[in-house]
């Protein structure tokens, strides 16, 4: 049986972004009709697969296998002369995820909550009448057909053609570009940390090792500044020039973009929202955006049924959703964002010198984007000298 043609809502992607938009609200008695482009959420996977436990926590549902690959209970940086920076705290206990599991997980429980869920379905644009958006042009095999909503939500990620067919933001205008092997049949000594390493391996970004065994890790990095040569060649060298990794295999290959620029200025338009990437709702400094996306989903789901049910939705009613999520992570993205800027101008002299003075918790702050005016300041007292010449240098 088709699905009907109209519905209350209608969201565009089901990654976590739309299904938690979805489920909450489906669940406050709204229609829902979910429209993915692939055949299950989730696949393929373009991810690191690395989620604290407080973003866990946030999604709803329990963290099991196979949702989980592994347990995390600390980060290790490594600064460009090879001084580790070692954080075992309990908040940053987290996981190293399945996303292909862990996504269709949050989907089920959206189509539980009372959504519909419309696979292999590619949104081509959303309909406008009268400046206001009223649906969803779709394609399904050769079939191309008009979907009709009060409301549509753009969850479809940082390339939304739902955000760039409604007139906002083209693009992004800083982003990094990801690569990402999994390699299995490694060593890695201490399974139960996330590496880092920053420094001139990747200006402006990071290399990651997140492992999903003692034997398998996802390795990948992000290049934001010199983008001449591809991702995968500069992870290809890190790799090979890498004793720990070098004769592991490499098994699935994946990467992406991560918008840098935090929350996109406006996320709102008549009948119109944006969630997750699409909104550019990733934190700027670590690149991950699955906790922020739910966050934002679950804001989102509760404002649209609510605008729906007030028979509302302008964009003046909408921006209680902006006003929300910009309550709960708005600052911390800004700051994140402040934080990148600074860390653009660190040299591998200066990251090696933080290194010698940071401590775990002003790392956790942000890398996850909290106190991160205070924090800058904290490190910076520990060495006024250098910091005043940084400053100067910045200036
Ligand atoms: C290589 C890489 C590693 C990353 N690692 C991490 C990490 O470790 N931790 C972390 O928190 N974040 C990480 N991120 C970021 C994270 O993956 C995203 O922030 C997160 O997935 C955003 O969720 P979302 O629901 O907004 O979008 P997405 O997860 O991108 O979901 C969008 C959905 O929309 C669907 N879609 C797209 N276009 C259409 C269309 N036209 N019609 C229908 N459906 C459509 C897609 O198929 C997809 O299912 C990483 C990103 C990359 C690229």
């Amino acid at each position: 049986m088709n699905p009907p043609s109209t519905y209350d809502i209608i969201v565009v992607g089901a990654g976590p972004a739309g299904s938690l938009t979805a489920r909450t609200a489906a669940e406050h008695g709204v229609s829902v009709l979910i429209l993915e482009e692939h055949e299950q959420a989730g696949t393929p996977v373009y991810c690191a697969e690395a989620l604290g436990m407080p973003g866990f926590i946030e999604s709803g549902i329990e963290p099991v296998e196979p949702l989980i690959a592994h347990k995390t209970n600390k980060v290790k940086v490594f600064a460009p002369n090879g001084k580790v920076v070692a954080i075992t705290h309990k908040e940053v206990e987290g996981y190293v995820l399945n996303r292909e599991h862990f996504d269709k997980a949050l989907a089920d429980s959206a189509e539980e909550a009372g959504a519909v869920m419309m696979n292999n379905t590619k949104a081509l644009g959303v309909i406008k009448e009268n400046g206001v958006v009223v649906g969803v042009k779709a394609k399904r095999g050769d079939e191309e057909f008009e979907l009709r909503a009060k409301l549509v939500v753009g969850a479809d990620g940082h390339a939304s053609v739902i955000r760039r067919s409604a007139g906002l933001k083209r693009y992004f205008n800083d982003y990094g570009i990801t690569a990402q092997w999994t390699v299995t049949d490694i060593n890695i000594e201490e399974p139960d940390a996330n590496e880092i390493y920053v420094g001139s391996v990747v200006p402006g970004a990071y290399v990651w090792v997140f492992p999903k065994s003692k034997t398998v890790a996802n390795i990948g990095l992000g290049i934001r500044h010199d983008k001449s040569r591809p991702a995968i060649q500069v992870l290809d060298d890190f790799i090979a020039n890498n004793p720990r990794f070098r004769d592991g295999k490499k098994t699935r290959k994946t990467g992406g973009i991560c918008p840098s620029t935090g929350t996109l200025d406006k996320i709102v338009d008549d009948g119109l929202m944006l969630v997750g990437d699409a909104a550019g709702m990733v934190i700027p400094l670590s690149g991950a955006g699955i906790h922020t996306g739910i966050v934002a989903g679950r804001i989102a789901g509760k404002v649209a049924a609510d605008a729906v049910r007030e028979g509302n939705v302008s964009a003046e009613r909408l921006a209680e959703y902006r006003r929300l999520f910009d309550e709960s992570w708005g600052k911390n993205l800004r700051d994140s964002r402040r934080m990148l800027e600074i860390a653009d101008k660190l040299s591998d002299d200066d990251m090696n010198r933080v290194a010698e003075i940071v401590r775990q918790k002003d790392i956790l702050d942000v890398v996850n984007g909290r106190n991160i005016v205070s924090t800058t300041l904290k490190i910076a007292l520990r060495d006024p000298l250098f910091s005043l010449r940084f400053i100067r240098k910045i200036l």
